[in-house]
């Protein structure tokens, strides 16, 4: 496979740097080596190249020593991360270690992270939704937050050309709210699923449920395999059918010839150059070695990941930027996002004891937005909507690790599938608050002696207005969809656990109000891209990585375009 070239050290300029080999940053190296830019890729982990670091990829639980249980010592690497429940013996080396990247907790925050190349794309639940104008003119129809500079016919062709070459599977739907992809294939929906939605679209007039809309490949794709429903994803993928940058982007930008990538840098800062009035490169500390190297570059992407970019920004001091670069207008660090999650209904579902499904198919339902839409049913008590992911299955004989029996009759009733099960949970919107916030506590420092990142937000009263409304339509559809032994959830969880940190380093029409411009160039220094998380200016309902991925091309082939034109 690839051989990436990681011999940064022969050469300390180059015409573009990218921080960051996750979802976005791998992005941005692609179409940056497709335009011609030697571009340096600078990625904190070590390197995690497709298929052939993926050492768990084909292990069953009886192959583990653990029978895929945690060690104690991988559990002590994990002591916030774990809080989240996705980190397993057949993952854990995909997860960042919270021992050597602290944070501290003002209020409760789960900050799953992923230091490898390849940062989360290779731990990511695929769920892959375009945003609408509903999502981009929401700030400036009810005031909250900024208005985003952007609006979905800007966003519309760099949708369509990531999807192309990232393979989304999925339903068109002709939805305004959520507008369809360029889709390949959709999954099916099972049979109960399939009851399940008939009900609920004839109960409720206007209500939708669809299959996911996810980025895994149901047709071969660029030499990628079809995904063949394992659901191992968050080990890598051996046929490259879900969407990675390790799998996708990363061996394309490769390909050209053009791109260098360094693993172990810990970028510091980004350094600002006074007389030119921009940034000349970046500052890393080898996390082997501890040596402190500057790289320099005509344009610089940071795509380390919404709260490790803006940990990179207010890092990056100067005497024209005191406070952060890019902090003239003091929002940098400010206006958190994430969407709250875990808030639903369960049930089970009579009969259908004869039929069955076959494989594991990595992917659920969706229910899009329907509340608050210009046509449709609208609340007073909250602003915005929340949409619902789910699906339902056969509890197998995996149930028997809560039961307490042995013998022959328990082990042949564990053969027999159980009873149909259908869930739902919801996914709502937060609002961009200024006081849910970032910023550098120098009293707590990392493994390599950096600042770290203190983190205070919570959620407010539109979020848990939010929740409790989607805790109460959750079970009014499974009811009315004649589900029984109904229960309705809500782990009252804190930030964080929706694992779709967003904002900090906000885009905006105005520089007193915002970060970055509408082409996502940070206000006083344009020469410097921000495509992640931290550049949202709201967070909509529906998952956000697609819109990145989007935004970090669109903003690619800008810097390109003003580098031709000596813009920069
Ligand atoms: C379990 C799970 C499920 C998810 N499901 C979905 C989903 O279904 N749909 C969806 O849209 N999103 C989902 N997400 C979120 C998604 O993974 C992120 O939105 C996405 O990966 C963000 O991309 P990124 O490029 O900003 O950051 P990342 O993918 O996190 O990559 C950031 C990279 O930057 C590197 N880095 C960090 N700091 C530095 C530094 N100082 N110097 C150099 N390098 C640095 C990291 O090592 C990493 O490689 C999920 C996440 C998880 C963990
Ligand atoms: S479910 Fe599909 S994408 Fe996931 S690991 Fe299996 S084949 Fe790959």
């Amino acid at each position: 496979m690839a051989n990436f070239n990681i011999d940064a050290d022969k050469n300390l300029t180059y015409d573009a740097i990218v921080i960051g080999s996750g979802i976005s940053g791998g992005w941005a190296a692609k179409e940056l080596c497709e335009a011609g830019l030697k571009t340096l890729v600078l990625e904190r982990g070590r390197i995690v190249e497709h298929v052939v670091d993926y050492p768990t990829m084909t292990l069953d639980p009886w192959e583990h020593e653990l029978r895929g249980g945690l060690t104690p010592e991988q559990k002590a690497k994990h002591p916030k991360g774990g809080r989240s429940g996705f980190i397993g013996a057949m993952n854990e080396h995909f997860h960042a270690n919270d021992l050597e990247n602290p944070y501290t907790e003002v209020k409760p925050f789960m900050w799953v992270r992923a230091h490898q190349m390849g940062g989360r794309s290779l731990l990511w639940g695929k769920q892959t939704y375009r945003w609408s104008d509903l999502d981009f003119e929401a700030n400036a129809k009810d005031g909250h937050g900024v208005d985003w500079p952007i609006r979905y016919k800007d966003i519309e062709p760099w949708y369509t050309h990531v999807e192309k070459f990232a393979g989304i599977s999925g339903e068109a739907l002709g939805l305004p709210q959520l507008p369809d992809s360029h889709f390949l294939p959709p999954m099916e929906l099972n049979c109960v699923e399939k009851h399940v939605k008939a009900r609920i679209e004839k109960e409720f007039n206007g209500r939708n449920m669809i299959i996911g809309r996810v980025a895994h490949l149901t047709e071969p794709l660029n030499g990628r395999g079809k995904c063949q429903f394992r659901n191992r994803c968050d080990r890598g993928c051996p046929y490259g059918a879900y969407f990675s940058s390790n799998a996708v982007t990363l061996p394309a930008a490769n390909a050209t010839g053009n791109l260098t990538i360094r693993p172990f840098s810990i970028v510091q800062s980004v350094v600002y150059d006074e007389q030119k009035g921009k940034a000349s490169g970046v500052r890393i500390i080898d996390a082997e070695t501890g040596e402190d190297i500057v790289y320099k570059a005509k344009i610089v992407f940071v795509n380390a990941s919404t709260l490790s970019t803006t940990q990179i920004l207010l890092n990056s001091t100067s005497n024209r930027f005191p406070n952060g670069l890019g902090n003239d207008s003091g929002e940098l660090g400010h206006n958190l996002m994430d969407h709250t999650y875990r808030v639903g209904a369960m049930g089970t579902v009579e009969g259908f004891e004869d039929q069955y499904y076959k494989g594991r198919r990595p992917n659920g339902i969706y229910i899009p937005r329907y509340v608050n839409l210009k046509d449709g049913p609208q609340s007073d008590k909250f602003v915005r909507g929340f949409g619902f992911q789910g699906g339902g299955g056969r509890s197998g004989w995996g149930a028997g690790g809560n039961q307490e029996d042995f013998g022959g009759n328990f082990k042949d009733g564990l053969m027999k599938p159980g009873p149909w099960e259908f869930f739902i949970t919801g996914f709502s919107e937060c609002l961009p608050y200024h006081e849910n916030q970032v910023y550098l506590n120098k009293d707590v420092l990392d493994k390599w002696g950096q600042p770290t990142l203190s983190i205070d937000a919570e959620w407010k009263a539109n979020e848990l207005a939010l929740n409790d409304q989607a805790r109460k339509d959750a079970k009014e559809m499974l009811e009315r969809a004649g589900l029984k032994d109904i229960m309705e959830f809500d782990n009252k969880h804190e930030m964080g656990f929706g694992i779709h940190e967003m904002g900090t380093a906000r885009m905006g029409r105005d520089p007193k109000t915002s970060v970055l411009n509408g082409n996502n160039q940070v206000h006083g220094c344009e020469n410097v891209f921000v495509t992640d998380g931290a550049c949202m200016t709201s967070s909509s309902c529906v998952n956000p990585s697609l819109t990145y991925m989007a935004l970090s091309a669109r903003a690619a082939n800008h810097a390109v375009s003003e580098l031709k034109k000596m813009n920069l």
